[in-house]
């Protein structure tokens, strides 16, 4: 257990890389260094990841996003990626394909891309071996928002560049009801849906609007998991649509997916900030989430991580004793003591999303 491989559903790299040339291919502590005094901590905080901060943590395999706003959610003048026309967003998520597609080729010993069975093989044959302690980490893409799809017919050529996993929302798309803006599938999302299943895409119910996200549980055939999303219950006090009515969980169970909790002080204890700052979020916030998503399925094999790490918040908003993504390692002595088994634990940590890539991603390409 000791040694298990993390795998962490959500990360937004392409976005950093673009906005911010953020390099990840050095730790953490040095980018940021690199940043003082510039200003991407003041607009995403200070960064958690780095490639030698994954040596650490044992984080092999990532889901990494494509992801781009609707201008409506620009940022501010800084925010380059944001997008007004389908037209716009298809250029803006192709620019952080082609970012995915230049980290992975300009640094093979530090990152490679997962886009069938055999290259997650290939990545944690990679993290058994002995003989050294420098190991590749996997990138799966995931489109988050699909708004860069123009047409459903265009699935095929996101699907040829990499792209493996595709959330329909953010904010709500033309597809279907988003964060703070509800309402349910519409005929497009439907069509998105049907041409998803010709490629076994997974769907990440992630974003959606319960009603949507009903919807799609019924519609989808493929596979569906939620790769970055809190239960409501324990969110207390919010109402909000950004986390998952218990309906939902179940849904995700039954259908054989998993759920990335974050560990993201606003999603666990909303309010953080006025009534006791960092110091009153610790990671059993993240625990307890995990803890209520196992009760409810009955077992440990439907919850993962799914950090959002740099993702609009840095080290200034996550559990106290997080410093980078390494530290999400201190949750399995929190996990031992609620009384899960070392199979469990390997499970939580990455086993399940690994389960979920080796069920679904294509044998050959
Ligand atoms: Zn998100």
């Amino acid at each position: 257990m000791p040694d298990s491989l993390l795998v962490d559903a959500h990360q937004d790299l392409a976005w950093n890389i673009l906005t911010f040339n953020r390099d990840y291919t050095i730790a953490a502590a040095e980018t940021r260094r690199r940043e003082q005094g510039t200003l991407a901590p003041q607009h995403n905080g200070d960064t958690l990841l780095g490639w030698p901060d994954y040596q650490r943590g044992r984080v092999a395999v990532v889901f990494s996003t494509l992801y781009v706003a609707p201008a409506r959610h620009s940022l501010g003048e800084w925010d380059m990626q944001f997008y007004s026309t389908s037209e716009e967003a298809h250029s803006l998520y192709s620019l952080q394909v082609d970012a995915y597609h230049r980290l992975v080729d300009e640094h093979p010993a530090q990152f490679r891309l997962i886009e069938k069975r055999a290259d997650l093989q290939s990545v944690l044959a990679h993290w058994q071996r002995a003989d050294t302690a420098e190991h590749p980490v996997g990138l799966v893409i995931l489109m988050e928002g699909a708004e860069g799809v123009r047409e459903p017919a265009e699935l095929e050529e996101w699907y040829q560049r990499g792209v493996r996993i595709i959330g329909p929302a953010w904010a709500g798309t033309r597809f279907c009801g988003g964060t703070h803006e509800p309402g349910p599938l519409t005929p497009e999302g439907y069509a998105l849906l049907e041409h998803m299943a010709e490629f076994n895409l997974t769907l990440d119910i992630s974003h959606m609007d319960e009603k949507a996200a009903l919807q799609a549980l019924d519609f989808y055939p493929g596979p569906v998991i939620a790769s970055h999303a809190n239960a409501l219950s324990m969110v207390k006090g919010s109402d909000s649509n950004r986390h998952l009515t218990d309906r939902l969980i179940q849904g995700v169970v039954e259908r054989g997916g998993t759920i990335g909790v974050v560990p993201s002080n606003g999603f666990l204890r909303p309010g953080w900030k006025e009534t006791g700052g960092r110091a009153s979020v610790t990671l059993d916030y993240v625990v307890a989430q995990m803890d209520y998503i196992c009760q409810m399925a009955g077992n440990a094999l439907h919850v993962g991580l799914g950090s959002d790490f740099d993702g609009g918040f840095g080290l200034q908003s996550v559990p106290i004793e997080i410093d980078t993504i390494a530290d999400l390692r201190k949750i399995i002595p929190l996990l031992a003591q609620k009384g899960y088994t070392e199979a469990d634990i390997a499970a939580i940590l990455g086993g399940n999303w690994l389960t979920c890539l080796q069920n679904n991603l294509p044998e050959v390409l």
